[in-house]
């Protein structure tokens, strides 16, 4: 690991003129995925910026009806919190779905967006890898690429996303606040995390001297009929080889409003609005859901180790949309301990 310095900012401002003044340093939040991605030398930044003490850790009401979630807020507190349980109960479970309870308690939900990907070369120095030095070549496409992407690929990159919490916030159309030297400003979340194109090393519109400060959620929460199902090689404590959002507005036996997004499979949560019109005023029955599943996977291509992943998530799709129609959502195994 390499020597680097350590300072801790005291407000925002703070954090963004130290940014700005230092471009080889990094945020530290929680520090579950910097520190790991520093020991393994993927990461060398020469002096971390302590953003823990901001004042960013707090889940409000808006007066738009919807809520803004601090970017310091652990992830655990965003699950269990009253508000999220009741109006967002996708999110909770989505976020409950991922990690331990050790790291739950730790990782702050601006760095989950954050996160990087899990792809084995990325995290492995000795190998050619796009993401982490551009040029160099990559991996995994005639490599180890079980947990690799199957939708949105490049000849770059085929790494996943691997955040569960992101597919929830997708789903929901959550919002990105940020604030850097040039101001504040918002992004729409299905605008935040990028393909990877010819520029892997990149995996968000976030500016370099950026700080994620709030997220905020519409009022629209779909309480009644949501699900989130994630696949993965170990029942816990594994990322998702496919995982499903889905959330329905019902009249009867109809659907109102539909949202459907993949994670596992590319390399941002993955949306397509076409999917969801057409599940819109269409009855509840599984060749609506299987025609949506069509459309969401539409183009995907698998590489040596993880075709599977397309029937695997078409399977899925189906299975989450029934259980939001339902109201029989998946549930996840983790139980409230701190
Ligand atoms: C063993 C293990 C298993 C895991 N399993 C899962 C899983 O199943 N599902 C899942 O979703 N996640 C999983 N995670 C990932 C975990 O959720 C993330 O590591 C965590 O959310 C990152 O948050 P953090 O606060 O610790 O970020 P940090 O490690 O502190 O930071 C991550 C990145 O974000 C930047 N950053 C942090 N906060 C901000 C901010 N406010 N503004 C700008 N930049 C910022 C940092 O500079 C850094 O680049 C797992 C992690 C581990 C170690
Ligand atoms: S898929 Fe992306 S992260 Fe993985 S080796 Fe290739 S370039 Fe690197």
């Amino acid at each position: 690991m390499i020597n680097f310095e350590y300072a801790r900012a005291t407000d925002v401002a703070d954090a963004i003129r130290q940014m700005a003044a230092d471009p080889a340093a990094k945020f530290i939040a929680g520090g579950t995925n910097l520190i790991d991605l520093m020991k393994y030398d993927v990461e060398r930044p020469m002096r971390l910026i302590d953003i823990t003490h901001l004042p960013l850790k707090t889940v409000d009401e808006t007066a738009g009806g919807g809520v803004r979630v601090g970017a310091l807020v652990p992830n655990s507190d965003l699950a269990y919190h009253p508000l999220i349980e009741k109006r967002y109960p996708l999110l909770s479970s989505a976020i409950l779905a991922g990690a331990s309870q050790q790291l739950r308690n730790m990782a702050s939900t601006g760095g989950n967006l954050l996160q990087r990907t899990r792809c084995f070369y990325f995290y492995d120095v000795a190998t050619p890898c796009n993401k982490r030095e551009p040029g160099s070549g990559c991996s995994a496409i005639n490599g180890i690429n079980r947990i690799n992407a199957v939708l949105g690929t490049s000849e770059s990159c085929i790494a996943t996303h691997p955040s569960d919490m992101c597919v929830a916030l997708a789903a929901l159309e959550a919002k990105v606040h940020v604030a850097g030297a040039a101001g504040e400003r918002t992004i729409a979340f299905d605008d935040f995390h990028r393909l990877p194109g010819d520029t892997p090393q990149l995996d968000n519109n976030l500016q370099p001297n950026e700080i994620i400060t709030a997220i905020e959620l519409p009022a629209r929460g779909f309480a009644d009929n949501y699900s989130y199902l994630k696949i993965r090689d170990r029942l816990s404590y594994a990322f998702a080889l496919v995982s499903v959002a889905a959330a329905l507005e019902l009249d009867g036996g109809r659907i109102k409003e539909a949202r459907l997004a993949l994670g596992g499979v590319a390399h941002k949560p993955w949306r397509r609005p076409e999917a969801e019109a057409a599940l819109r005023d269409q009855a509840v029955n599984s060749n609506a859901f299987a025609k949506a599943a069509d459309i969401l996977l539409g183009g995907a291509k698998g590489f040596a180790h993880n075709a599977f992943k397309i029937d695997l998530a078409r399977r899925a799709i189906i299975r989450t949309l029934t259980q939001a129609a339902n109201g029989t959502p998946q549930t996840q195994s983790s139980k409230k301990i701190r």
